[in-house]
Parts: C-alpha cells; structure tokens; sequence
C-alpha cells in the first residue's frame, strides 16, 4: 500500500492547487481523480466554448492564491488546456479513473479506499466539487453508464437509449437524433423516463418537436425504470429497464423490459449535492431550521468545519464545491457561524492552500510564503 502526507480527492481547480501547493511545502501527495481528464468536472457541466471567468468574491481583497489556475475569459476548452500545461511544468501527477470509495481512521493514520487502490496518509482533502451524479439504483456487476453526451457520432448504426425527464436528457435525444439523421441512420434514439410526465422548457420542447418532424426517429418510453446491470455471456455489460408492470393476482405480477448495451446508454438523470457522501463518512453536519441559516435553505445540511477547513475527522478537510454555498465555522469558543461559499474557481484555489498549510502546520512546519 502507498503511504504518501496527502491524499487529494478530485482534479478540480481545488485538488490542482493542492497538489501544486503540496509540492511547494515538500508534502507527497497524490490526486485522486474518477474521470479520465483534468478538470472532468468542469468539462462535464460547462457548455462548449463558454467563457470561464476569473470572478472574485466581493468581500474578497486577496488576489488568486495561485495565479497559474486564474481564468483569463478564455473558452473553457482553452482554460483545460493551459492548465493541462500547468499541471506538467509543476510536474503533478493525477492518478486517473481512480473513484474515491471512503477512508478508514486507525490510530494515527488514514487508510484511503478507491475502486482500484488503498493508500495510508496522514491526510485527506475532500475537493469533489458539488456534483455528484444520482445513482442510477440498478442491481448487479455492471454499473457504469455515461452521463453525458461523449461523441454522438460513436452512437451511429445503433439504437440508443436517453435516460431523464429534464432538459439535459431532451438536449441529448434530440442531438443524438440530428447525428443518426444526418447519416442516414434510421436506428432509434429511445427516450426514457421513470415518471409519466417530462419537465422540460417551451425552447428545448420546440428543438425536439422539430427533430421529430424532421424525420427524426425517436421513442418515448414513460415510465421506464432502470433496473439490472448485467454482463451478458458473450462479456457485454446491458443494462436492463423495466418498461411495463401488471399485476396478476395474489401479488404475482407481469413485468416488460428492454436490455441495451450500456456503451450506448446515457443517463441525464442529474446531480446532487454531496450530503449524503458526508453522511456516509461520517463527517459532521447539522440540518438547516427555518430562521437560524440565512444561505442554506432550510432542511439543507451544513457541513461543520473548523479553522484551515477541518471536518470533524481528525486529518479530513473539505473545499471548494464540495462546500458551497455554505458551511458551519466553528469558532474558537465552540460556537458556530454559517459562512457563505461562493462556488467559484477562486474559491476553490483560495481554500486549497489553507487546507494544505493547515496539514504543513500539523506536521510542525511553517508555511513559506508562495513563490512568486
Ligand atoms: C456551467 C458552469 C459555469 C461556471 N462558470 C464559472 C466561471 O466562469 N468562473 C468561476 O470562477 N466559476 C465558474 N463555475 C464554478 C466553478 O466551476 C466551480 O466553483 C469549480 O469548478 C469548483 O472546483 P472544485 O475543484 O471544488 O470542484 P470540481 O471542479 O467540480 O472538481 C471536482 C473533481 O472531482 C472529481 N470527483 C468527483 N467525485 C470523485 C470521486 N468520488 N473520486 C475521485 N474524483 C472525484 C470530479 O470528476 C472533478 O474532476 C461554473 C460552474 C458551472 C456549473
């Protein structure tokens, strides 16, 4: 098992500018990163060639805590890349497809668990941003679908399943649907749903009715539920959809299905907030009550954190989107303060290095100042 100062979830901004700081400090780190790309995250949610801003938080007077990771208004394709570089001339390693699972405490150390590997470490930095794909709640060995639209084109000559009622899901059918007529393909782009009932604006309605009109061949299934990841025996990972169920007597029932190779299902079924992972890990949070948050929404949960964003894990911090839009600050008497959290790449950076000086401190160090 690898032992290294500093395990760092996620290669966001945040878990850039932590392994670049780590570096600097002469702590070993490693970053752990699900996706196969740099900054997956912000490759997965940003639109094709949107700008990325260099925005500062307006009660913030301190520049960019690491001025390589600042956007310059550049399209995010170009952003990833010159980060890409960044990335090689601080020589950081990534360990790529490497999905974080949880950590196990022992006396004075960590044991961090991936898909793939375990690493002991004296400390953690939770920098997995705020959007946590919905589990799809399907049983079985094979669970991996895509959740975005890679290259349509890979989806030619093949039906093709979208799953998701919302906006995402209706972009990616009608997308898929324009590619496959393009070509010449008349294989179907299905389109399912777990309700009965779409919810999707009057604008993206009118692409998709056009599609349809157009030629394009696309079949609605309404209460469609995922249900079976398989591997099949010629080794094909399927996954196998419920799309009708009656009831017989006596509790017996007739289920329809439908199984699709899982390489040509997308699942735009969304993301949420990374609650329920700190639950899991047993970090500390309290629920919002109606008057007492003034950012959080009342119900939501509050991740508690202390100076250098400390959770309540001996040697676990958490940053960036992964906190946003607030958290609890517990003060040096015990009391605690909502604090606002500007989901921004500013934000992020900014926190990653005191996270980082926080461990260097820990471990009987003083922080040098940044270079530059
Ligand atoms: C559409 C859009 C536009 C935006 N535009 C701007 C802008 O112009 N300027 C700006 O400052 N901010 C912008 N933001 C916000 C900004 O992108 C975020 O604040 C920033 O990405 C947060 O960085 P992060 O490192 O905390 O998280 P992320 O960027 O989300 O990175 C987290 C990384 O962790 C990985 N990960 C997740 N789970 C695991 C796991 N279990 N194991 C291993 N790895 C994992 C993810 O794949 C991802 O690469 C925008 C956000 C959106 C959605």
């Amino acid at each position: 098992m690898d032992r290294v100062d500093v395990v760092i979830v996620g290669a966001g901004p945040g878990g850039v500018s932590a392994a670049i700081r780590s570096r600097e400090l002469g702590l070993k780190a490693v970053v752990l990163e699900k996706g196969l790309r740099l900054f997956q995250g912000i490759i997965e949610t940003y639109p094709r060639g949107k700008k990325v801003y260099p925005t500062i938080p307006k009660d913030e007077e301190q520049p960019f805590a690491i001025p390589d990771l600042e956007p310059a208004n550049e399209p995010v394709e170009e952003y990833v890349s010159r980060i890409e570089a960044c990335v090689a001339k601080h020589g950081i390693t990534i360990c790529y497809g490497e999905e974080f699972q949880g950590f196990s405490r022992e006396k004075d150390s960590l044991t961090v668990t991936t898909v793939k590997n375990r690493y002991k470490t004296s400390a953690v930095i939770l920098a997995f941003g705020s959007n946590i794909p919905i589990d799809l709640g399907i049983y079985g060995e094979a669970k991996v679908v895509a959740r975005n639209l890679g290259n349509p084109e890979e989806h030619i000559g093949v039906p093709t399943l979208v799953l998701g009622g919302g906006n995402a899901a209706a972009d990616v059918v009608s997308t898929l649907s324009k590619t496959k007529r393009a070509a010449g393909d008349s294989t179907p782009v299905y389109w399912g749903h777990r309700r009965e009932h779409f919810k999707i604006d009057k604008d993206v309605a009118r692409d998709l009715g056009e599609e349809i009109l157009l030629g394009g061949n696309i079949k609605i299934l309404q209460g469609a539920v995922p249900r079976i990841g398989e591997v099949d025996e010629d080794g094909v990972e399927r996954l196998i959809i419920q799309t009708q169920r009656f009831a017989l007597p006596h509790g017996v029932e007739i289920t329809h299905g439908m199984s699709f190779p899982m390489k040509h299902v997308i699942a735009c079924i969304g993301t949420q907030g990374p609650s329920s992972i700190f639950d899991r890990l047993g970090l500390q949070q309290i629920t919002c009550t109606a008057g007492v948050c003034k950012i959080g929404k009342e119900g939501a949960k509050l991740l508690m954190l202390s100076h250098g964003l400390r959770t309540s894990v001996n040697g676990v911090y958490a940053i960036g989107g992964a906190i946003s839009p607030a958290y609890l600050h517990v003060e040096e008497q015990g009391t605690l303060r909502e604090r606002k959290h500007s989901n921004l790449i500013f934000k992020a950076v900014q926190d990653c290095v005191r996270a980082v000086e926080d461990i260097a401190m820990q471990r009987g160090g003083t922080a040098p100042p940044r270079p530059g």
